[in-house]
């Protein structure tokens, strides 16, 4: 398998911030700067006089779903450029109401309150630390749902459940948080090839007086697929820490609850994030490019897959080659409701579980303290958290 390997110099960069100025985002009927999402209808709300507007859709602002088949080398969002370690992550700028010398700590919010005048201030122009990304997907599935759809994971789990988590569960401490993703568009090319058994016929023999055996007849293929392929909106969590196995369960909740309706991402507005907690994206391209490739590979695998009908006894891949011919990275805040629970195991490490649910479509994943010995008891079968792939193939070459 090749990598993100780069025919023709430097990335090419969408700029994605140029119509942004930091400071006063103002509502345009009555100027207050009180703006927050309303969840109901995914708009941006004046909390003076209620008019209520959307920044533009980020695939037609950007061009994000055209040309997929045509991409070469790296082409990013400027919001998803590296990250530029020694970048400030607390700025301090002036209110343009008052005059005032304003901070925001970017590191927990891209907002902050004048104290003079009172005035919302935000920050919508792309920093190298992370913190404004390319686009947002708003919340669009209430906080009431969310609580409902995280009572209901517990609750079919209750009995598994290590008795303190049901005592201390309460679905109120859900919070909102949007989650730092990279969105990725692959054009590649895959070529597999291998062996594959057609079965030609199927027989019973005698072996003894009263025993027979079944026996069959297969012919030995040699198989090749080699084909083009799109990968569209391939959503990757871009925050470290999520990322990270070893910190709990929490990457394959957050990767379960895909797939995300990523078609309609609206431009950032730090507004849309008001009233919700935010991550920033601490990992660059490089750093996911491993995690892309093999997802990638997975996707033509399936692709591969559903065209073996006719080898019914299957088929053993001996090589599986994919050339990426280009990618199309854009960073976006996703939004997700999270419970979360700070367990202490009995060897006295901390450990964290999470209940997440997709802000858009209410999926929900968790993972719950066991109770171990009321587990084994009734030696019920676990769920495992499959990683799935919330990947659309929309268009595909010849096959072979
Ligand atoms: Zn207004
Ligand atoms: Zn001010």
């Amino acid at each position: 398998m090749t990598g993100t390997g780069q025919a023709d110099g430097a990335p090419r960069v969408i700029r994605t911030d140029a119509e942004t100025a930091d400071g006063l985002s103002k509502c345009s009927r009555c100027g207050a700067t009180q703006i927050a999402l309303n969840i109901g209808t995914g708009m941006l709300r004046c909390s003076f006089c209620r008019h209520e507007w959307s920044t533009p859709g980020a695939n037609e602002a950007f061009g994000l779903d055209e040309g997929v088949g045509d991409l070469t080398g790296i082409t990013m969002g400027s919001g998803s450029a590296d990250l530029v370690p020694t970048a400030e992550v607390v700025l301090t700028f002036k209110c343009s109401a008052c005059g005032a010398e304003i901070v925001v700590d970017t590191a927990s919010s891209t907002q902050a309150r004048c104290h003079w005048c009172r005035n919302k201030l935000s920050v919508n122009q792309q920093v190298p630390n992370g913190a404004v990304p390319d686009m947002v997907l708003p919340f669009s599935l209430p906080k009431e749902k969310a609580v409902e759809q995280i009572a209901r994971f517990v609750r079919k789990r209750r009995f598994f459940a290590h008795p303190r988590f049901r005592e201390e569960f309460n679905p109120e401490n859900v919070l909102g948080a949007y989650l730092p993703y990279m969105v990725v568009d692959v054009n590649a090319h895959a070529s597999f090839s291998g062996q594959g058994e057609h079965q030609t016929r199927r027989y019973s023999v005698k072996v003894s007086e009263d025993r027979s055996e079944t026996r069959y007849d297969a012919d030995l293929y040699d198989v090749g697929r080699d084909f083009d392929l799109e990968v569209h909106d391939l959503a990757v969590v871009s925050s470290r820490e999520r990322l990270d196995q070893r910190s709990g369960t929490s990457n394959n909740v957050i990767n379960a609850i895909r797939p995300f309706d990523l078609e309609n991402a609206v431009t950032y507005d730090s507004n849309y994030l008001a009233g919700f907690t935010s991550e920033r994206r601490d990992t660059d391209v490089a750093d996911l490019a491993p995690i892309v490739d093999a997802q990638s590979t997975d996707v033509a695998r399936h692709v591969a897959d559903d065209t073996l009908g006719f080898y019914g006894r299957g088929v053993r891949w001996d090589d599986e080659r994919l050339t990426v011919k280009g990618q199309r990275w854009v960073s976006a805040y996703l939004p997700v409701w999270l419970y979360s629970y700070h367990q202490t195991k009995r060897d006295g490490e901390p450990m964290v579980h999470y209940v997440a649910v997709n802000g858009r479509t209410g999926a929900v994943m968790g993972s719950v303290p066991i109770n171990y010995p009321r587990l084994l008891l009734t030696s019920a079968a676990v769920e495992v958290l499959g990683i799935v792939v919330g990947t659309i193939v929309l268009a595909l070459g010849a096959l072979s």
